[in-house]
């Protein structure tokens, strides 16, 4: 089924609720009126269904192959045009910065041609993802000559990124890592160590690629706080010359197989530091943040297209009767779309994507106040908004992203398990977004042991005053009483960890992935309550599109009836505490 791009639930969503329009009055985002912003979306979304959806299955099928005698990596057929058309049409650079040939478009629109590439295309969209949070990296903490150098091939995409953190001993800890920088007389280093599992660090998309690598300077502290980053390209730019950073060989993998994930050996290849020493990992951070964010965007891709797919199938399949009297009775069978269960998993789908697009697009939109509003109040409850929900994005959008695409796959009964629907390539595709940028389990570590602590419990604090800023300014909004018994559930949680965390670390991150949890259906709750509330005025006014709207309605009943109430029990989950998951002695595990 060719991908149908959601543009009139992106667009409720951006102009009807978050009002985006108003970042073309700040001068950073002056050319971002609504009509561009609705042309950027539209042509988005035929690119997805035009060039990369057609190329992701022959992606799964063929994989990317490898040549050991020159340590060449091949992409799979197509890929080569598709990333070419990707890069012509300016999408590698939609909001990257104009000083080097970016765009400068608001992130919002960043996030939205995420979920469209993710949703037709993963695999071949890692490539452009990746090369986006280097360009970040060295924008934020490069020196003018790295810049100079870089960003501009880079933002047009005739290069690409990389970002090189894993070795063999090391994935989540990365204090452990073994790679060494030695300084050069020339004031570059000389990188030397193996990274492994890297994202599209060799390929034949572009002629060159720019690794981001953390390595230890000699005499560098044994622990996180001993590393450095450095940039090191595959070609040297000033002489045209190969740098010894070689492909040692691809990971085979249960998907996102267009992807080329590769050992890389750096062997005494050359570098240059990017920021100060020993202070590698703030500068990751930048890129980590970003590329957490757009991980989020892969899960509610792969999710959407789940959800089309079986849509399409249920309204198709015929089988068995409606339990109310026949729907289709000149048929041999009812389309299966009347059965109850059925409906169940087709609203679980559309119910959560929707909500999980909202907080994605509000995350987004959040991101673009904290850089562009001339207010400085209103740009630090931003920043605070987007620090304290990326690892909610992150974490909730994959989970549920795999999650919904396995639901889709039930849809589809016996063929959804065969490779002739595509819905067990999404399901394999879209199982990695919960592991790399750091597993979910570290996501809720950071909510958990980390936001909620920092500037003193202001990150939460704004969100709770957003929601119930919200509540007091709406009384009459859908689900006015269940949105704030969720938001005191949440209150509950953040000051039973806050208590009980604080003098016993153990039970802060028993209680992480839970607590992660409770905030993603929390702030989803309040953006459904918003939505509905939306919807019923203007279907009280009689404007907007009504089909949209009722089902807006509709769906936030859903969201509160069916989805909501797990919030009971992952307080109940929170509260209960460590013991019993910390209780077994060493020797108990199998007995
Ligand atoms: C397809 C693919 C692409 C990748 N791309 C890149 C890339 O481009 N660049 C790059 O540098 N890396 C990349 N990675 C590596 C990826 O980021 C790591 O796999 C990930 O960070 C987890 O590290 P690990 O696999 O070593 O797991 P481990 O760190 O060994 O963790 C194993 C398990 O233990 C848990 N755990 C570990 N420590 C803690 C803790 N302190 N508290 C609670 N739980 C903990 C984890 O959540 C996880 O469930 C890629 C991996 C894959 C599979």
């Amino acid at each position: 089924m060719q991908y149908q791009a959601p543009i009139n639930d992106i667009k409720f969503m951006l102009f009807d609720v978050l009002g985006v329009e108003k970042l073309a009055e700040f001068e950073k985002y002056q050319d971002a009126s609504p009509d561009i912003i609705t042309a950027v979306i539209e042509e988005a979304g035929k690119l997805a269904a035009e060039v990369l959806q057609p190329v992701n299955r022959i992606g799964d099928e063929q994989g990317c192959s490898y040549d050991p005698r020159d340590h060449v990596v091949t992409t799979p057929e197509g890929f080569k045009a598709a990333y070419a058309q990707f890069v012509a049409g300016g999408w590698a650079s939609l909001d990257a910065p104009v000083a080097f040939g970016g765009q400068g478009l608001p992130h919002t629109l960043k996030f939205i041609v995420d979920e469209m590439v993710c949703s037709t295309n993963l695999s071949l969209g890692m490539y452009a993802g990746l090369t986006h949070g280097a360009i970040s990296a060295l924008y934020a903490h490069g020196s003018e000559s790295l810049k100079a150098t870089y960003l501009a091939n880079l933002v047009s995409g005739q290069w690409t990124g990389t970002m090189c953190l894993t070795e063999p001993q090391c994935g989540t800890d990365l204090g452990l890592i073994r790679t060494r920088a030695t300084p050069r007389d020339d004031g570059s280093y000389s990188i030397e160590g193996t990274k492994i599992w890297i994202t599209g660090g060799e390929h034949d998309l572009v002629d060159n690629i720019v690794h981001l690598v953390l390595a230890k300077l000699p005499g560098a502290p044994d622990s996180t706080k001993g590393i450095s980053l450095f940039v090191v390209p595959k070609v040297l730019p000033d002489s045209g010359e190969r740098n010894p950073v070689y492909c040692g060989g691809l990971e085979h993998k249960m998907g996102i197989k267009g992807s080329a994930t590769c050992v890389m050996n750096f062997e005494q290849a050359r570098g240059w530091m990017v920021g100060e020493p020993n202070d590698g990992m703030r500068a990751m951070f930048t890129m980590m943040n970003e590329a957490r964010l757009m991980v989020g965007m892969q899960g509610l891709g792969v999710a959407e297209m789940a959800f089309q797919e079986s849509l399409g199938f249920a309204q198709e399949r015929l089988q068995g009767r409606a339990l109310g009297g026949a729907k289709n009775p000149d048929g041999p069978a009812d389309p299966i779309i009347v059965h109850p269960d059925v409906r169940r998993m087709l609203m679980h789908q559309k119910v959560l994507n929707e909500g999980m697009r909202a907080l994605a697009l509000f995350t987004g939109y959040q991101l673009d106040l904290s850089v562009a509003h001339p207010d400085a109040q209103v740009r630090q409850e931003g920043d605070d908004l987007v620090q304290l929900l990326t690892p909610v994005v992150k974490a909730f959008l994959t989970d549920e992203g795999f999650n919904n695409a396995n639901v889709g796959l039930q849809v589809l009964g016996g063929a959804g398990f065969t490779t002739d629907w595509p819905l067990e390539q999404l399901v394999r595709d879209g199982r990695i977004p919960r592991i790399y940028e750091g597993t979910n389990g570290i996501q809720a570590m950071d909510l958990v042991g980390r936001k909620l602590g920092l500037k003193g419990g202001q990150l939460i604090a704004r969100l709770f005053t957003t929601v119930s800023d919200f509540l007091a300014d709406t009384p009459e909004a859908p689900h006015h009483a269940e949105l704030a018994a969720a938001l005191q559930r949440l209150q509950d949680a953040t000051a039973w960890i806050a208590s009980k965390g604080l003098a016993d670390p153990e039970e802060a991150g028993a209680a992480a992935s839970p607590y992660l949890r409770l905030t993603a259906l929390t702030v989803i709750a309040y953006l459904w309550s918003r939505m509905a509330s939306v919807a019923q005025r203007q279907l009280d006014e009689g404007v907007g599109n009504a089909l949209l709207l009722q089902g807006k309605v509709v769906s936030a009943s859903y969201y509160f009836e069916k989805l909501l109430p797990e919030s009971v029990s992952l307080l109940a989950d929170i509260k209960s505490g460590k013991q019993s998951v910390m209780a077994l002695q060493e020797n108990q595990w199998q007995v």
